[in-house]
């Protein structure tokens, strides 16, 4: 049988065992070495540009929207006070786009480990973070995540991990030190939320993070959305705060606060974000 992994014309995938995801490569826009990964940049005639790294989909100008809203506006909103918010990964600039759009944030610190994702991000996908690296408020910082929270000695209201899988440099960013350092960034109703992978293909991955996360927040669990091209099923985002306080707030609460935020989105909104936290039985059955 043909190995999928070499498809003349398509980027393929092999991000899990037995899966493989094809993308159609209409045209190479990129392809080269950082000394952390590899980055490509193709353009698909459904999901516009994709940037991968080491083979793996980071973002498609198609469908980072709804990866985007739902991983800042669910907890900023529900946190009804975010001021300060640190990003750790979110190179392409995504991530930092939605959290600015927010006129009660003052500061975002992002801290990337790969200047290349940044640099080339700005030259090939400039739409993903839409001015977001020329605001005042963002401070960018060009080091491993795990690192920098080893250090860290500022505070946030909203953490958020925007990292790769946990293969290569992003596999720090999934342990119990890095969560509990995390952890201690934040203050008062503070809440931590990260990338977790696809549930029904990466169920054990999820489990070890709300493990963690069960021994370290007052209140822990995840939320779901699917993205197209993060391949087979809804994502699992987690979900970690220091009170009960924010995911307790009534709808209609989080709807004033929305609406004073006045921000436009595709996918996100109060309803959307609060009923993403009702999970089905095989992801339930995957918390610890
Ligand atoms: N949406 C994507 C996903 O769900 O997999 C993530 C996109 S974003 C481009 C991932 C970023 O994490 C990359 O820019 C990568 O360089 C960065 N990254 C990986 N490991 C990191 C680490 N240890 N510290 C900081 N950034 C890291």
């Amino acid at each position: 049988m043909t190995e999928p992994r070499s498809m003349p014309g398509w980027s393929v995938e092999t991000l899990h065992e037995d899966h493989a995801q094809a993308l159609r490569e209409a045209t190479l826009l990129y392809d080269s070495e950082t000394d952390i990964q590899r980055l490509r940049v193709f353009r698909n005639p459904t999901f516009g540009r994709i940037l991968t790294l080491d083979g793996v989909v980071q973002v498609t100008e198609a469908d980072e929207f709804i990866y985007h809203e739902m991983l800042t506006h669910t907890p900023i909103i529900a946190h009804g006070a975010a001021k300060r918010v640190l990003i750790i990964g979110g190179g392409d600039g995504g991530m930092a786009r939605e959290a600015l759009k927010h006129r009660s944030v003052e500061h975002v610190t992002m801290v990337e480990i790969d200047a290349g994702v940044v640099e080339f991000s700005k030259t090939y996908l400039p739409g993903i973070s839409n001015g977001a690296f020329d605001d005042p408020r963002l401070n960018l910082v060009i080091d491993d995540g795990a690192e920098f929270v080893k250090t860290c000695t500022d505070s946030f209201d909203v953490i958020i991990v925007d990292s790769t899988d946990p293969i290569g440099p992003g596999e720090v960013l999934f342990t119990d030190t890095f969560y509990g350092r995390a952890k201690n960034l934040l203050t008062g109703n503070g809440i931590l939320v990260t990338q977790n992978g696809v549930p029904f293909m990466q169920g054990q991955e999820l489990t070890n993070t709300m493990r963690a996360f069960k021994a370290l927040f007052a209140d822990w669990t995840c939320y779901l959305a699917t993205i197209p091209t993060y391949a087979g099923g809804p994502m699992a985002f987690g979900y970690g705060a220091l009170s009960d306080a924010p995911r307790a707030t009534p709808l209609a609460e989080l709807e004033a606060r929305w609406a004073k935020a006045g921000i436009e989105t595709r996918y996100y909104t109060p309803a959307v974000g609060q009923a993403a936290f009702a999970l089905p039985g095989y992801v339930s059955a995957l918390m610890p």
